[in-house]
């Protein structure tokens, strides 16, 4: 039997009837165009529009998910090419790397990266057969040929990509210089930035200190002060919104909120600024400032985005050889009820302002997120983030959010990725996947054809626009 590489019913449901269901409603958004209002790419990429170098460079060595699973069976980092901290020597044969890749692609079968990278080696490149060994140099040559060419630089794959709009994500102290680059150009509107002032609000960044002097310099605020640090963010908030940004982003280890009265917060900002925190008053800090960030959110309108609950960088050697986003982050239980209530309390029951929730701690689904969002007017839920971005995530993610918070306090999809050639791939399966969801809801009576109809394209499109005020 010859299969195809991608079968064209790819996580629609087994039964007949069912999935005959599912691809009608999938052939109304497959076409849609994207929006990614939140991820990782590079917005050098966009702005001067070189070529990728090749197959390996652009396909492997920047993405954690691959090489986390391939360090997993014992495959040294350093072969893989991925750059160590102290610039010590690593593989920088890329054919090389791609054939390591190669002899041990078949680990992600049954994994959401198979599902991704199929799909760029058939619909992005159009090779056919399936990647192994066998099939490694033809790949490599073919991938690294057309990266060369025209159809294949970073603005071109974004109209061909059909990618409406995306947004990158950069630190509070980001000098912004590729936004600045396509400023007032049409690329401004499609390519848009985040403030993700984690760098400048987390006192156990090691780049803390610095980071809060540097803010000063930018802003000419004195961040010495509780009131000149408030004001330096501010400032940037407002130059962040000059390059597109709608929305901020915040990636704490938990979703902890405070809400402290002034004098408590000058003098736990002065301990903070002293170069020894201790965890209690790390953790403090960063929960009033999620309060204070959705109060400049109320102010200036910017949808505020909680990325809570990944403990980074649990492997100590490979954080002090290779540095962050190493694939040593792992989910850890989050507890938003409790979390969130001192921000509830103070602004919770603000229509204006638009707090989207994520969470890598799936039993909070059903027990805290949905009950929150099916409430409070403020909150939103984020789509399936990181290990949960998976066809059985965004399964589990429908059944146990859907009945409580409905569909409409949901936000459509992120990818949240910095492989860019993934976006695609990633879109297309969240929309099978909620397309099979609606379809289930359909054949089981619970919902009418006519209602998928429509929530199709709302989940697949309209919600991302509206969500993040696009
Ligand atoms: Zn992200």
């Amino acid at each position: 039997m010859t299969e195809k590489l991608l079968d064209p019913d790819r996580l629609f449901p087994a039964d007949p009837s069912t999935r005959e269901i599912a691809r009608s409603l999938y052939d109304i958004v497959r076409h849609l165009p994207i929006i990614s209002p939140h991820g990782h790419t590079d917005p050098g990429w966009f702005a001067t529009n070189a070529c990728f170098k090749d197959a390996a460079s652009l396909l492997l060595i920047p993405d954690h998910y691959l090489f986390r699973m391939l360090y997993s069976h014992g495959i040294a980092m350093e072969s893989l090419g991925v750059p160590r901290v102290d610039g010590g020597p690593v593989e920088t044969d890329t054919r090389k790397i791609w054939h390591l890749f190669a002899a041990h692609y078949y680990l992600f079968r049954g994994t959401p990266s198979a599902l991704w990278m199929d799909h760029v080696f058939h619909e992005v490149f159009g090779l056919d057969e399936a990647f192994s060994p066998a099939t490694a140099d033809a790949f490599y040559d073919h991938i690294t040929a057309e990266l060369q060419t025209d159809a294949y630089r970073p603005r071109a794959l974004l109209d061909r990509f059909n990618i409406e709009l995306i947004a990158t994500t950069e630190g509070a102290v980001d000098e912004l210089p590729h936004h600045r680059a396509i400023a007032g150009t049409e690329w401004a509107r499609r390519v848009i930035t985040t403030f993700r002032p984690d760098d400048a609000v987390d006192p156990e960044r090691e780049d803390f200190r610095a980071n809060v002097a540097r803010l000063g310099e930018m802003t000419g605020e004195d961040t010495g002060s509780w009131s000149g640090y408030l004001a330096a963010l501010r400032a940037r908030r407002a130059t962040y919104r000059e390059f597109g940004a709608t929305a901020t982003d915040h990636g704490h280890p938990t979703a902890a909120t405070a809400d402290l009265g002034r004098a408590e917060c000058e003098t736990l900002f002065g301990r903070c600024l002293s170069g020894t925190v201790s965890p209690a008053d790390a953790e403090l800090f960063r929960a009033q400032m999620l309060t204070e960030m959705a109060g400049m959110s109320l102010e200036d309108g910017m949808v505020m985005q909680i990325h809570a609950g990944a403990r980074r960088n649990t492997n100590a050697e490979v954080f002090s050889r290779f540095g962050r986003d190493k694939g040593a982050d792992v989910p850890s239980a989050t507890n938003f009820l409790d979390g969130l209530q001192a921000l509830l309390n103070r602004y919770g029951n603000e229509p204006a302002l638009r707090i989207i929730l994520f969470t890598l701690d799936e039993t909070t689904y059903a027990r805290e997120l949905a009950p929150l969002a099916g409430h409070y007017p403020c909150l939103k839920l984020g789509p399936p983030w990181w290990f949960h971005d998976s066809p059985e995530g965004m399964l589990r993610y429908r059944q146990q959010t859907t009945e409580t918070a409905g569909f409409y306090n949901t936000v459509g999809f992120n990818d949240d990725t910095r492989a860019f050639l993934s976006i695609p791939a990633r879109h297309d399966v969240a929309r099978r996947m909620d397309c099979r969801f609606l379809a289930t809801l359909v054949a089981e009576g619970r919902l009418r054809f006519a209602e998928a109809e429509e929530l199709a394209p709302d989940l697949a499109y309209h919600l991302a626009k509206r969500g993040y005020n696009l």
